[in-house]
């Protein structure tokens, strides 16, 4: 067998946001430009080979950490800067239903309760992108929330520093957010809108039989042309970012490997605060600290416990499927 490197290019300080090229590199050949993507299923097998380790993705992708300074970034040029932050969106299924997106990897466990703040603050001492964006003079400001901010630590933490006027909480659909758009006198220059969103998450945990993924997808993607036809009608100055809280490895796309040994019961693919009787071969899987948290997160296609048969999709290790998600954005209509 020949050993072979794939090296993603490396982009520098400032990448593009085209970092789709790679280079192919066999040995004792001249080397090649290899131009399909390493953000597809292969990239799976890449890793597992060790062609490419994840450290490698981290440091030739944009991270899901570094999505606030893009967003800051681009932020004063227009009158409204909208954020969706979309439970459990994968690059994969965004891309394999036809949509186009940016890749980011998630650099944290790939869990709901690190995600969400990963974004919204970055580093785990970062300063939540509300304020930053304040300084630039976005002081006007509304946040939508499935939760009630006071019964839930992960909303309290995305929506520190909204006055409690500016959360709208206890939305039951993202419908009920554009219809307080569309009936509300929100819009100033200088707004800042801050939505969460259900994606396919919604069927990996409690679902019977396998989630039909292209409508689970459609269904999101036409939630965000609605929110950019709402907020079009107020202004034509505007950016609409998504983003994924971490990514879906779904049954149907996966062999999943369960391990030997009693495992703590429940967990899949990461074990939060590991004993330290709990360890995996290097191959497996890996320990690192999050926020000041342990936690054990295995590689493709591992998994602690088996899936229950309601459960057909899992996150909270490190795959392709879970660590790649997409950023998407709209800008103006015109
Ligand atoms: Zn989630």
């Amino acid at each position: 067998m020949i050993e072979t490197d794939v090296i993603i290019r490396d982009q520098g300080p400032k990448p593009s946001f085209d970092r789709s090229l790679t280079l192919y590199n066999p040995p004792s050949i001249e080397q090649v430009e290899y131009t399909g993507t390493v953000y597809d299923r292969s990239l799976n097998r890449l890793i597992s080979e060790g062609s490419i380790s994840w450290d490698d993705v981290e440091s030739t992708t944009t991270c899901q950490s570094e999505v606030g300074d893009l967003i800051t970034e681009a932020a004063s040029g227009v009158d409204v800067i909208a954020l969706v932050i979309v439970d459990g969106l994968s690059y994969q299924d965004w891309t394999d239903s036809g949509y186009e997106a940016e890749p980011i990897y998630v650099d944290c466990p790939t869990r709901t309760d690190c995600g969400y703040p990963n974004v919204v603050r970055g580093a785990s001492n970062g300063k939540h992108l509300q304020y930053r964006l304040f300084n630039k003079g976005y002081k006007t400001r509304k946040a939508f929330t499935y939760w009630e901010r006071k019964d839930n630590d992960l909303s309290d933490e995305l929506h520190d520093g909204f006055s409690k006027n500016d959360v709208i909480g206890n939305i039951q659909d993202f419908g009920d957010s554009i219809s307080y758009l569309q009936t509300h006198d929100w819009y100033r220059p200088k707004t800042y809108l801050q939505f969460t969103l259900t994606g396919p998450e919604r069927v990996a945990h409690r679902m019977k039989e396998d989630p039909v993924i292209q409508s689970e997808v459609d269904a999101v993607h036409q939630k965000l042309s609605d929110l950019r036809e709402t907020i079009s009608k107020e202004t034509d100055s505007f950016r609409i970012f998504a983003v994924a809280d971490h990514g879906i490895l779904w049954r149907m796309d996966t062999d999943f490997e369960a391990l030997d040994e009693k495992w703590k019961q429940g967990i899949r693919r990461d074990y939060e605060d590991p004993p330290a009787s709990a360890s995996v071969p290097e191959s497996v899987g890996e320990t690192s600290f999050w926020a000041g948290q342990q936690y054990l997160r295995l590689y493709h296609p591992y998994i602690f416990n088996n899936l229950r048969s309601n459960e057909p999709g899992v996150h909270g290790g490190f795959s392709y499927q879970e660590s790649i998600v997409p950023l998407i954005e709209y800008e103006d209509l015109k």
